[in-house]
Formats: structure tokens, sequence, C-alpha cells
């Protein structure tokens, strides 16, 4: 990457409207949701928060501002899949939700997709007022149009042209970003894909990011979430669209989590681990929802719908390949991260560049991550598939062209 001042400066760059991060401060939802909504959709995605009392300290932390709370029934813990959403949907308008309501997603990235989807399905499947605007109340009874025909490269094409209903995200995990980006990942089985619904309408109003929430998390959890975040920063710095706000963002992200994903696995109770992984977390999904992705991402999509690799997991086991596979062109790229990666400078670009990719395979190797598609329950006969599935928007913002035959013999040397 040529340097910025070499450069033309152009670029958008896009977020939610309000971020508030900080320990404890989910004490703070009834004032945020009372800025913008009467009523609160509520989904809570982790049967461990709902043990924990969180739901019904969010019920009189909402109440008491005035704001009524309505739980979603729990949403299955996995990925969210094309029926989850239209479920989710039907059931939102059912209830004659609309913009002077909002949905609250506390949970994993999983959760925040699943009510990101089906907060922009509810405005713009069904129930469209013949005259326009989307402030009038959507009609329930109607059937709404399945998210699928809006998903990227399996869709009919049909796009997000209405604002959501108000969506305040708040992350229990610190890795997808999810709460900063402007797409839901959507997965189906049969047939396998996993695509994206996206537009800049989709952004969280509000984020609220408490990382006492994520203390909970299991290691081998906090390992891989942490890992997504890591490889959103890099992907997103060396991506071809890469832009200049994300550059900066990646660059802290990366400087805090490295150290902070191995310390956060070791001692869970961390305060300063824990906000650490969090905050970049968060960078990662600001980077990530304006500069794009890469290799590591779009194999991980094929891994998730081909053989339900989780997708942090799944990142992860790839990120140290594509850093392999990107070296040649990414010299200066990577030795631009190499002080935020190795903490430490180099005599040469290329030592660099070289350090950079051997600090993430030691990290890797720390954190028990693996290096063989088998251990991941992966068989090699999928390997057409996965090709075939690894393409769509993430693949298209690796710093090169990677061919169909590359990718295979690259996917066929991790037996
Ligand atoms: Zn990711």
């Amino acid at each position: 990457m040529p340097a910025l001042a070499a450069q033309p400066i152009v670029y958008d760059f896009v977020s939610p409207s309000t971020i508030v991060f900080g320990w404890g401060r989910r004490v703070e939802v009834g004032r945020l949701a009372s800025r913008i909504a009467r009523r609160a959709f509520v989904v809570c995605g982790s049967r461990t928060l709902e043990q924990s009392g969180l739901p019904q300290q969010f019920d009189n932390l909402l109440r008491q501002a005035g704001v009524e709370p309505i739980h979603v029934p729990r949403p299955a813990s996995h990925e969210p899949e094309v029926s989850d959403v239209d479920n989710l949907t039907r059931w939102l308008i059912d209830r004659g939700a609309t913009d002077s309501d909002c949905l609250i997603a506390v949970g994993g990235g999983s959760t925040i997709d699943l009510a990101k989807a089906a907060a922009a399905l509810a405005t713009n499947s069904a129930g469209v007022p013949p005259s326009g605007g989307s402030s009038d109340r959507l009609k329930p009874g109607l059937q709404p149009t399945s998210v699928r025909e809006f998903l990227e490269g399996v869709g009919s094409g049909r796009t997000i042209t209405r604002p959501p209903l108000p969506l305040i995200a708040i992350p229990t995990t610190a890795g997808t970003g999810s709460e900063a980006t402007k797409n839901a990942v959507i997965s189906s089985y049969d047939p396998p894909f996993k695509k994206s619904l996206r537009s800049d309408l989709m952004l969280p109003r509000v984020v609220l990011v408490d990382p006492e929430l994520t203390v909970s998390v299991p290691p081998h959890i906090t390992a891989w979430t942490g890992m997504d975040a890591i490889t959103q920063l890099i992907e997103s710095y060396v991506s071809c669209r890469s832009q200049p706000i994300p550059r900066t963002l990646a660059m802290q992200g990366l400087e805090l989590a490295i150290p902070a994903v191995v310390e956060a696995v070791r001692d869970g109770s961390s305060r300063s681990a824990r906000e650490r992984m969090s905050h970049a977390a968060l960078l990662s999904g600001l980077s990530l929802a304006n500069s794009g992705l890469g290799l590591a991402h779009g194999v991980a999509a094929a891994l998730g719908s081909c053989a339900k690799v989780p997708h942090g997991l799944a990142c992860a086991v790839m990120l140290r390949v594509a850093l392999r596979v990107n070296r040649s062109v990414c010299t200066e790229s990577f030795a631009s991260l190499a002080p935020a990666i190795t903490n430490r400078t180099h005599a040469s670009t290329d030592t660099a560049a070289d350090a950079v990719v051997a600090r993430i395979d030691e990290l890797c190797h720390d954190l028990g991550i693996p290096r063989r598609l088998s251990e991941l329950g992966v068989r090699p006969d999928q390997i057409p598939d996965l090709v075939a599935g690894s393409h769509g928007n993430s693949l298209s913002g690796n710093p090169r062209e990677i061919s169909d035959a590359e990718l295979r013999e690259t996917l066929e040397q991790m037996f």
C-alpha cells in the first residue's frame, strides 16, 4: 500500500449514531432507549445471561425510563438461519412494531445479526403502507417476504430501501464487531450458503458496549471471538478497499488486542483484558464495515455453511494461511502493521512483514488454534464446495485475486 500522503484522499465513513462504552454501563440502557422508543423488543441470545438476571435488570431499567419492555422468544443458539430471521420478522410485524419502537439485541454476533436482519425485514418485506413513509403502522398478519430474497449472491436482488426498526446493540462477546457493522450474516444448510444482508441503513442506532458482560465467556470462545476481531482488523487494513479512518482504528485495535486476547483467555475476570478486547472488537466492526475483508473471511463463510465450523474458529484457522498467501503483495502494509502486532521495530520492510506473519503464527499456537481442516471435521471431498462457497463480498476485498485453482490447492495443503 503506498503511503497515504502519496494518494488522493477520498472516502465515505459510516458508523452507528451513538456509541456508549464502559465497564458497568449497561445500566444506561433505559436512558438510551427512552430517547428513541416507547416500546423495546428485547432479544436476549444467551441462556447464561438470561439466568444471570440481566433481562430482569433491563426490564426494571427500561420501565423506570418509561419504555415498555417486550421479550422476544429466545432465539436458537446458532448462527442465524433464513427461517430464524423470517420467524422473528413475522413475530415483530404481528405485534405491530413501528419505528417508534426499538429492538434491543443482547448477545454475541449471532444474536445481533438476527436482530439486525429482522429489524430491516420488518420494514422492508411486508406491510408497506400504500402512502409510503416508514412511520406508518405495519400490518399484522401479513406474510413477510423471506430474507433470502434480499441476500447478496443468492437473493432475487431485493434491497433494503426503508430505514429498519431502530436497534440498540449490546454485545456480550468481544469479536464479531457486529454491533458496528451494516450487514447481517445469514446461513442456510440446504442448499448451503452463508451470505450477507447489507445496507448502510442497517447500522445500529445505538451501540452500548459493557465489557463486564463478557466476563462469563469461556476461554475457548474468548480465543475464537478474539481471533475473529484480530482477523477483521488485519483484513480490513490490507483490503483492496482499505480506507484512511479504518486504517487508523485497526492499528489501535491490534496494538490492544494482540496481548489482551491471551490475557483474557488465561484470566477471564481481568477487567483490563476484557476492556481492551471489547474495544478492539468494536474497532474491528467499524473497520470492516467501511473497508471490507479478505481471503480468511471468504473461506470462513464456506467453512460455516459446508461444515458448520464456528465463525471465529474458522477465521482463526484461515488467518495464518491468508497472511502467507497475501505476503508477496502486502510487504508495505504488513510492515506498517508490524509495530502494533510485534511491539518492536524492524531493520527493513521485508523483515517487518515476515515478523507479522510469524507473530500471528505464534499467537495462534499459544491459543491452541488448529492448523488442519481435518481437525475442524472437514473432509477432503468438501473442497469443491468450499471453493465455490468462498466467493462473495469478503473474498472480493482480498488484496490480490485468488483463482479457484489456487484456492483449491491452498485448501488441499491444509489436510
Ligand atoms: Zn468475522
